[in-house]
């Protein structure tokens, strides 16, 4: 049998830490909310997510104090409420990729003039809404979309602001399946039919151009793609301009990468600085800049509390066995993703090698593998990293009810969301008479 006695590799992590040999969430212990709380639960720290959301702000502001770049949290990310709110208070907008994100926006008040719609398949019932709400900005992925818009804003008598959302063709470096810049990818529009489709939008009577946009990928750790993409897309401001086609926001989507314990991604201050500086730098400081960070505002301000049911040896492995499953944490199973997973407890016993899975019928559903865990069964483990595409991604399979979510500020705690009942599940299903 392969043994492992390697370290977890751990991310930097602002909201948790370990003292005494205990995990804490900001002043308090993760073994007490699993008491209140039961598991599994998602815990998340509102101290990490200010950390981060101040670590992108300070670089929006220049010297003279004037703002230069704008965030909109790219909710996808973590939708809850009490997030979303959280953040609206900061000062930020939000980027939106569906109507159900609107309907959320809207419903912790945010302004709709902070809100840009994005998303490659946008419905006629997702753009009337958008429209009515009076949206800052829809970001344009095709002709047929950017006609349609048009008919929806002469039917509701308005004017539809858009910018369009540019396939830049550069590798961002990470996984296929998050990877969206490069041109066999679906989103947005081919480099080279860019100029062509302003032109079409600009003979559109309800349609009014105010940007451009790229968003290249995500769990991005370099900033080198992002200059590359950046140059791409000025490029293209410029010749619009020598067309009369005037381009006053600048949309550079999000992706900036986080540590889940083996990455070393830019500071996310030093990261802005480098990109706003560089937009100033090419002759572009009066264009006002968006940048929308999902996964680095809320990634590692979370992690997902387990409870270690069984320890089933093996031949070839050991499985620990817990309550938590790709049902509410999907992403091992959909990209092999790595989460570090730690016991909240330190115990004094001998480490053993185990693959963490969940109890859904399913061979993909594993949520670390070959991890040195020295635990027994009724123990506490703790996935980190699980702030972003975490519960968003969760679903009822195997008829299991998500998590209740929990957000801790200092030593309060605070349920943002209760747990699902079973019966909730199928209230809705009927049988045939
Ligand atoms: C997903 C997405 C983002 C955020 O990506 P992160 O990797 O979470 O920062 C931003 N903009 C658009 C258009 C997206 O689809």
């Amino acid at each position: 049998m392969m043994v492992n006695n390697r370290p977890t590799p751990l991310p930097h992590l602002a909201g948790f830490s370990q003292r005494d040999g205990q995990w804490y969430a900001e002043n308090i212990p993760l073994a007490s909310l699993a008491k209140d709380y039961g598991t599994p639960l998602y815990i998340y720290s509102k101290r990490a997510i200010t950390e981060a959301y101040q670590a992108y702000d300070r670089a929006c502001v220049d010297k003279n104090g004037q703002r230069r770049a704008r965030i909109h949290f790219a909710m996808k990310a973590n939708s809850n409420l009490a997030i979303l709110d959280c953040l609206k208070r900061f000062g930020a907008g939000f980027d939106l990729v569906s109507g159900g994100e609107l309907a959320r926006a809207l419903a912790i008040g945010a302004e709709p003039a902070s809100l840009v719609f994005a998303g490659v398949g946008k419905s006629a019932a997702e753009i009337t809404a958008a429209l009515k709400a009076g949206v800052k900005c829809i970001n344009v992925e095709s002709i047929p979309e950017l006609q349609q818009i048009n008919r929806i804003a002469t039917a509701l008598q308005c004017r539809a602001p858009i910018s369009l959302r540019v396939n830049p063709d550069v590798d961002a470096q990470t996984h296929p399946y998050i990877s969206t810049g490069l041109k066999d990818n679906k989103f947005g529009i081919a480099y080279h039919e860019v100029l062509k489709t302003y032109r079409e939008a600009a003979l559109l009577p309800q349609i009014d151009v105010i940007g451009i946009d790229c968003h290249i990928g995500s769990q991005i750790t370099t900033t080198a793609p992002y200059l590359d993409a950046v140059d791409k897309v000025l490029d293209l401001v410029v010749q619009l301009k020598k067309e009369g086609v005037v381009i006053r926001h600048l949309d550079l989507g999000g992706g900036l990468g986080i540590s889940y314990g083996t990455e070393t991604p830019p500071d996310i201050t030093e990261f802005t600085n480098t990109l706003l500086n560089h937009v100033a730098e090419r002759g572009f400081a009066h264009l006002d800049v968006i940048l929308e960070p999902g996964r680095s505002l809320v990634g590692n301000a979370g992690v997902l509390l387990t409870r270690v049911e069984y320890l089933k040896p093996g031949a070839e492995k050991n499985f620990c066995i817990v309550d938590t499953a790709m049902t509410e944490l999907m992403r091992p199973a959909l990209y092999e993703a790595y989460h570090a997973i730690v016991p909240i407890q330190e115990k004094e016993l001998t480490p053993q090698t185990y693959d963490v899975v969940g109890p859904v019928c399913e061979s993909g559903d594993w949520l670390g593998r070959d991890r040195s865990l020295a635990i027994e069964e009724g123990d506490y483990l703790a996935i980190l990293s699980a702030g972003a595409y975490g519960f968003v991604m969760s679903s009822n399979y195997n008829t299991r009810a998500r998590p209740a979510e929990i957000m801790v500020d200092g030593d309060k705690a605070y349920v943002v969301r209760d747990r699902e009942h079973v019966n909730d599940l199928f209230a809705g299903e009927r049988t045939l008479p």
